[in-house]
């Protein structure tokens, strides 16, 4: 079942759902907190921030991942203790899942042993769990657990700040996707007013690669293909590429975005060789595409400017689908919108 979307009328802060999240925070004294397999930096900023938040108010909280966090969020605080692992076997007083539309989605097993608060943004959020508070509107979960943060009355720390600002800055493809609001901009004020410095954010983020993914970055984007219009590009990578630059399939993460700083360029389809003919398939688009839609189609999910899924196929034949589904979705976008990018 899904959840419903909140109405206007109520804004994030003052969701019922949050209140009572809240409360039933307030209640309990042991917690898991897990996000969604190979995390990114909503997933890991709206975690710390909350498991920060939770150890202020003297509580015990672990914190659970499939997968490790992207290298440059090593060097925030709490990321190198976050535990790897795919399944909890104690029951918690309550797990609280960020950043999934599904419990699935951790890849982390056991969780539905414990009770569970889903706290979520993404569209389709499936409404799992004994609590759910899902609103789609917030530009990064990281927004959802600022409020539930001030809900609680926990001062913003600095680590707190931090992981907030972290998850705000990634989720919106640094200040680019159409779910940015001008609270977005006022949770950030509140961040740099605690101390948070968004230059040393950044670097951290963005300007501590390696060489590898340099490399990696230039052979992927020398066999980028532009679709006959000229507005989709078509990134591909496979295990061989990456091992031939020396870098990973991790060091790809962001690469999705570059094609967009072309004009002309209004979606992109990334490729990623799986295993023989498995794919992962990342999308991102400007304005009102809404490239969701299409991973939903084929069993994935996401927002309208970023979404994934996965599928298998002839990489000819995939290539074709994904070109002609984002197509059309430039072309069913919002006129008004439309309009206005020209
Ligand atoms: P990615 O392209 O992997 O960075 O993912 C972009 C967005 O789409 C993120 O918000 C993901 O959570 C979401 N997403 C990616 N793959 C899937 C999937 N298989 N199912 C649901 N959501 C997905
Ligand atoms: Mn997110």
């Amino acid at each position: 079942m899904q959840a419903p979307t909140p109405t206007p009328s109520q804004t994030s802060s003052h969701a019922p759902e949050l209140q009572r999240i809240a409360e039933a925070i307030r209640v309990r004294q042991r917690f898991v907190l897990s996000s969604h397999a190979r995390p990114d930096g909503d997933s890991i900023g709206s975690q710390l921030a909350l498991a920060y938040a939770l150890r202020a108010l003297g509580k015990s909280v672990h914190v659970v991942n499939k997968d490790p966090a992207p290298g440059p969020l090593m060097a925030f605080p709490g990321v190198p203790d976050i535990v790897i692992a795919d399944r909890v076997s104690e029951v918690f007083d309550a797990a609280i899942i960020l950043e999934c539309g599904d419990l699935d989605r951790t890849g982390v097993a056991g969780l539905d042993r414990s009770f569970v608060i889903n706290i979520d943004h993404h569209p389709g959020n499936s409404g799992y769990g004994q609590l759910t508070w899902f609103d789609p509107r917030a530009a990064a979960c990281g927004e959802m657990v600022f409020d539930l943060v001030r809900t609680l009355a926990v001062p913003l720390t600095l680590e707190i700040a931090t992981h907030v600002y972290v998850a705000i800055l990634t989720d919106t493809g640094s200040f680019h996707y159409s779910s940015i609001s001008p609270r977005t901009f006022e949770i950030c004020r509140e961040t740099l007013e605690a101390g948070v410095d968004p230059v040393r954010v950044a670097r951290n983020v963005y300007d501590s690669n390696n060489m590898g993914r340099l490399k990696l970055f230039g052979s992927v984007l020398s066999a980028m293909q532009i679709d006959p219009s000229g507005r989709i590009a078509i990134v591909y990578v496979d295990h061989e590429m990456a091992r031939e630059a020396g870098g990973t399939y991790e060091d790809t993460e962001g690469l999705i975005n570059l094609p967009l700083t072309v004009k002309e360029i209004e979606a992109v389809v990334f490729f990623k060789q799986i295993e023989g003919d498995e794919y992962r398939i990342s999308m991102r688009s400007k304005g009102d595409i809404d490239v969701g839609a299409v991973a939903k189609e084929f069993g994935g999910g996401g927002h309208k400017n970023a979404a994934g899924c996965t599928r298998a196929g002839p990489i000819d034949e995939l290539q074709k689908l994904f070109i002609d589904r984002i197509e059309t979705a430039i072309d069913t976008r919002e006129s008004s919108v439309a309009d206005l990018q020209n």
